[in-house]
């Protein structure tokens, strides 16, 4: 059986600067992983280049349900259930969001009535009833955004979702929401990819897997209480139990092209 998210020897640069370096990562149907990192690892890089972002040089391999996704235009990997919640929600005054789930289904070739009322349901589990007839983000609290975010995805049933920090910002009531409405979306038919910089969230939330991410690479994957142990000993104490030399960040190493004097182009 095919996975949600099964990633091989992926590589992503921008210019000669090399920011993930080589990551392989498999997310089971109904799994949640969680992706765990300092600032600057390439976390959201990793979000980026699965959802195909412009400007990366990549090379390796993402399949989405065991189809090959690296290479495709952006609103085919959407198409093909490849969704990505973002660490900054945009708004959109004027436009509500049960409007724009309408349009959305429409462009997907869904049934526009069957997905609002599906919307409707989620909603009410999520909690966010009343975001579907206020503008998008429009004057939402950061832990409503999220949420609104959350069902916006759910309504269009992902094969694997990307969450991106999605507890940044937030005080700890909001996190506990978030947290219940990434678990009221968990399904069959669904593989959750959390990134998180702590590890707050993952004590409301169940993760099936924890990765940490430094330098571009999964360094060390485990069970919930790799949350625990990174609490105590901290990322730096990590790097040093697994002898990992600390590697320059890509800024760092930006200025090293002595050779050909020339400046990147970023
Ligand atoms: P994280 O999400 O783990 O904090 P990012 O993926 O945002 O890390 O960034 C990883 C590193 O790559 C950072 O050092 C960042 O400055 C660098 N980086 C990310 N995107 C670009 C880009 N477009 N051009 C140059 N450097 C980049
Ligand atoms: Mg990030």
């Amino acid at each position: 059986m095919s996975l949600a998210l099964q990633i091989r020897d992926l590589h992503a640069s921008v210019g000669s600067v090399e920011i993930l370096r080589g990551v392989d990562l498999d997310i089971g149907f109904g799994e949640v992983h969680a992706v765990m990192g300092p600032n600057g690892s390439g976390k959201s890089t990793l979000c980026h280049v699965l959802t195909g972002k412009d400007g990366y040089e990549v090379s390796g391999s993402a399949l989405l349900d065991g189809t090959e996704v690296l290479g495709l235009e952006v609103d085919e990997r959407a198409r093909l259930g490849l969704l990505q919640a973002f660490q900054y929600p945009v708004e959109i005054p004027g436009v509500k969001l049960s409007e724009l789930l309408r349009e959305a289904a429409e462009e997907w070739g869904a049934d526009p009535e069957a997905t609002l009322t599906r919307a409707r349901e989620l909603a009410e589990r999520l909690g966010a009833t009343e975001f579907l007839d206020r503008s998008v983000n429009d004057d939402l609290s950061g832990g409503e955004k999220k949420r609104s975010e959350i069902l916006q995805m759910a309504v269009l049933r992902p094969k694997a979702a990307l969450l991106d920090e999605i507890d940044s910002g937030l005080d700890i009531d909001a996190v506990r929401e978030v947290a219940a409405a990434v678990e009221e979306m968990r399904g069959p038919d669904l593989g959750v990819l959390l990134i998180t910089h702590y590890s707050r969230i993952l004590r409301y939330l169940r993760a099936d897997r924890i990765h940490v991410m430094m330098d571009g690479r999964i360094v060390c994957s485990g069970g919930p209480e790799l949350a625990d142990e990174l609490e105590a000993e901290g990322y730096e104490g990590l790097r040093e139990r697994l002898g990992l030399q600390p590697e320059p960040t890509p800024s760092e190493r930006r200025p090293s092209d002595f050779f050909t004097d020339t400046p990147f182009d970023f």
